[in-house]
């Protein structure tokens, strides 16, 4: 299966981009393209606690004191939200970008 919370490569489920390991040596849990990740995580990132291991999809991004900006990742299935680091390659602006003009669309509606 695709995503491991280890720094190893792995190829994206969602887009079938081919990841390399994490520049500075920490996990790597989600696609630096397409921002996707699995849900193998339960309570915390990296207990791999879960047994949904559905796609999670960004939906947000939030700036947390100390961290920086994080994403927010919704389970498609089962809806679980989790919170999880940028890595230093995460091409993030494009689907910051996306989700800003999804909810500005969905704010006129
Ligand atoms: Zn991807
Ligand atoms: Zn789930």
């Amino acid at each position: 299966m695709g995503f491991i919370m280890r720094n190893e490569s792995f190829i994206c489920l969602a887009c079938a981009r081919e990841v390399s390991e994490h520049p500075s040596g920490s996990a790597r849990n989600h696609c630096p393209k397409c921002l996707c990740s699995l849900h193998v995580d339960d309570l915390v990132p990296g207990d791999r606690a879960s047994m949904c291991s559905w796609l999670m999809k960004p939906v947000g991004f939030e700036e947390r004191k100390g961290k920086g900006m994080v994403i927010v990742h919704q389970c498609q299935k089962c809806k679980k939200r989790m919170v999880n680091k940028l890595a230093p390659d995460d091409e993030y602006l494009p689907i910051l970008k996306k989700l800003s003009e999804i909810q500005a669309r969905e704010l006129l509606d």
